[in-house]
């Protein structure tokens, strides 16, 4: 199994360097990637830190490259890389996108993220399907480009997206990983608490992605990390917006907008609930939930003072029912 590992690793480092020299050394790639990116502002700087490509249009450019390589295909649709159509019959699985490889903790390509170039293509971003070496669940892009810087910041940036993650190191803030769309996982929480315990979701401003960090947080905090969230205006993202106000207006948001979690789910709530009585009982439930899970006593009782004056409600009821919550939990 280590060689077929071994094998795999081997044939993706050879298609990043494919893709990235679609890029750079031929005329549709220039033209057509290479405006793409130029058009998002995403800058040679980071095309190299985080090695982006481009998959070319033909059917099967990388195929038969890689096969005159001596790559067997058989390795080839191991690794994801060609598709299966007929017994005889293969194709490219990424063509005419730009490609994101996605590095292991340790920087081997283990798997791409290829966005489509067309407005209303679907799916705009199309991944390799899991393998010997890519588990999804695993895995946070973004991670070998920021261990260090968060390990010297003592925090994370956790946001939604590859461009996000780019977007923050052209803003001066490479201490950020991507969940790359999907709910975060405890494996995903346990790699970034390697290196620091403290987390700042970044989701997009929209009614999905602050309901995805609703979702993922509670386990966040059950994890022991410290959680903070800092919310966008709708329709914006941490890419869309940190090109709208600049590297020191979008470092300022941040710094002005930068709150606790626990707070900012008791704020939308007590905002929601306001003066229905019903809404305003299941609105404390929810926050008291999360707090059931935080497990340090002393952070407990402070969000149970902080909920309490936020919320308008006795702190002895909220022990009442949190201990109830808690017992239920064992
Ligand atoms: P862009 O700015 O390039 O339009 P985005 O990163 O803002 O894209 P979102 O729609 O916010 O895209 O999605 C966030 C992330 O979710 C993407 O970066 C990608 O990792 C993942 N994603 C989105 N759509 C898909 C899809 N159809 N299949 C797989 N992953 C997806
Ligand atoms: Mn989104
Ligand atoms: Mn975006
Ligand atoms: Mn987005």
């Amino acid at each position: 199994l280590q060689n077929e590992k071994e094998s795999l690793y081997i044939v993706l480092d050879y298609a990043a360097d494919f893709f990235r020299r679609n890029l750079s050394d031929t005329d549709e790639g220039r033209s057509i990637a290479g405006s793409y990116f130029r058009e998002r502002g995403i800058n040679s700087q980071s095309i190299e830190k985080f090695q982006l490509g481009y998959s070319l249009e033909k059917w099967t450019a990388l195929f038969e490259d890689a096969t005159a390589r001596a790559y067997k295909e058989e390795l080839l649709e191991k690794a994801g890389l060609i598709v299966r159509k007929s017994e005889d019959k293969v194709y490219d699985r990424f063509r005419g996108r730009v490609i994101f490889p996605i590095h292991n903790v340790s920087g081997r390509v283990i798997a791409f993220g290829a966005r489509t170039l067309r407005k209303d293509d679907k799916p705009k971003y199309l991944n390799s399907p899991e393998s010997d070496v890519y588990h999804k669940s695993k895995v946070l892009y973004g991670i070998f480009q920021a261990k260090n810087h968060i390990r010297q910041q003592d925090k994370c940036y956790l946001v939604e997206g590859y461009t996000d993650v780019i977007s923050m190191h052209e803003a001066d803030l490479p201490n950020v990983v991507a969940s790359s769309g999907t709910a975060l996982t405890t494996d995903q929480i346990k790699l970034i608490s390697r290196f620091t315990k403290n987390i700042t979701v970044l989701y997009d401003g929209d009614p999905a992605g602050i309901k995805a960090s609703l979702r993922g947080i509670d386990m966040i905090l059950e994890s022991g990390m410290n959680v903070r969230t800092v919310v966008f205006p709708e329709g914006h993202d941490p890419d869309s917006y940190s090109r709208e106000l600049g590297t020191s207006g979008f470092q300022k948001y941040l710094a002005e907008h930068e709150q606790d979690f626990i707070s900012f789910k008791a704020a939308l709530y007590a905002s929601e609930a306001a003066r229905d009585p019903i809404k305003r009982a299941e609105s404390i439930k929810e926050i008291l939930y999360s707090i059931s899970k935080i497990p340090d006593g002393l952070k407990r009782a402070v969000y149970v003072k902080d909920t309490s004056r936020m919320l308008e409600m006795e702190e002895s009821v909220l022990w009442s029912e949190l201990n109830k919550l808690m017992i239920k939990e064992q």
